[in-house]
């Protein structure tokens, strides 16, 4: 069956008129979805009841089931989802200072192998379908009782390897007659698919681009991450000013700080070389260990020495404060522990 939240409302008017209903149908059960946020189509009640009753029988309206919710100290929850597949993925919820953050996932496991992530313990699945990604708002939101104005694209998987669903899904939720979240307010980030930065660059969105960094030196990158392989830093770095040039937005690069790693004056010199004079902002992370991994957390003064050194020449950095550490819910740690009908690797 078709998911009625795969659908933008130009798409979803299109539908209705293949099912011959009036296309102002397809504006009223938009609001419903996204600004009443119902869970059944028998809550829209100004739509006929025989209307009703063919979109009962021609679409799901992809309810996700809660599996489990943990929360911090800090506040951050973390939601394991049943897909309605027999997968299950997770998705975030964090509190900032300036307000709340979902953390949303795009594929169910990942491909890109990043030595550091917990991801890549999960064996990939397959892509989320736009609806899908959309459907881990309404049922956070659904399930707090609030609207959730900040939308991280940081959960697991990865967005530019699912490109044309993430593409969509940002539509949907940016479209002022739903969701209605600034494209501003939306983060995408990626590990490096430099082909897509390009695509991205020319979409026309005010998304936020963040790209996981994480190293200046090939070598040292490429064992942290295997995508560094097939794109190196010199065409990422292209592939960036391209995206700056035609945007004119900032660019954040994350670098996730390991101990004796990447953590080093030295790295901070090569951050500096390489991005001075561009139009970004780097978010430093302090590194989350993940069960059976290499990499460790900096020290708390290496950290603030990094990122001295970055504001001290001319790069402006900030450090990522860690949130829902104590549930497996920081940066990366998001996990398979808890999915089900995935077999270890
Ligand atoms: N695939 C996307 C989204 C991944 S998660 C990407 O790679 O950008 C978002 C961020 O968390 C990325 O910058 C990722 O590199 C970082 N991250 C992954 N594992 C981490 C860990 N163990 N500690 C800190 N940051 C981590």
């Amino acid at each position: 069956m078709k998911n009625i939240k795969d659908y933008n409302l130009e798409d979803l008017q299109q539908e209705l008129l293949q099912l011959g209903e009036k296309k102002y149908r397809a504006e009223q059960i938009f609001k419903w979805i996204y600004v009443d946020k119902v869970k059944e189509f028998d809550d829209m009640t100004n739509l006929p009841v025989t209307l009703r009753e063919t979109l009962k029988q021609n679409y799901t309206m992809c309810n996700f089931k809660i599996l489990k919710k943990q929360e911090a100290s800090d506040g951050t929850k973390k939601y394991l989802f049943d897909v309605l597949d027999g997968n299950a993925i997770e998705t975030v919820l964090m509190e900032y200072h300036h307000g709340k953050t979902i953390c949303v996932s795009s594929q169910i496991g990942c491909k890109m192998g990043c030595k550091f992530c917990a991801s890549t313990g999960i064996k990939f699945a397959r892509n989320l379908l736009a609806g899908e990604i959309v459907e881990q708002i309404l049922a956070v939101e659904q399930d707090l009782g609030e609207n959730i104005s900040n939308i991280v694209f940081m959960g697991i998987g990865e967005p530019f390897d699912n490109y044309d669903n993430v593409m969509k899904a940002v539509r949907i939720i940016n479209n002022q007659k739903g969701l209605n979240i600034g494209a501003r307010h939306i983060s995408i980030s990626t590990s490096g698919l430099v082909p897509r930065i390009y695509d991205f660059a020319n979409e026309d969105l005010q998304c936020t681009l963040s790209i996981s960094l994480h190293s200046t030196n090939n070598e040292k990158r490429s064992s942290m991450m295997p995508v560094n392989n097939v794109y190196p830093i010199e065409e990422l770095m292209k592939a960036c000013k391209y995206y700056i040039d035609k945007t004119n937005k900032r660019i954040s690069f994350e670098y996730a700080l390991a101990k004796d790693n990447n953590d080093n004056l030295e790295d901070a010199k090569g951050l500096v070389n390489l991005l001075k004079g561009m139009l970004c902002h780097v978010n430093l992370i302090p590194i989350n260990k993940i069960e059976n991994g290499n990499y460790i957390k900096s020290t708390n003064e290496n950290i603030i020495r990094f990122r001295d050194y970055l504001n001290d020449h001319g790069i402006v950095a900030t450090i990522r404060r860690e949130l829902g550490s104590d549930i497996d819910a920081a940066c990366g740690q998001l996990r398979r522990k808890n999915l089900k009908n995935q077999e270890e690797n």
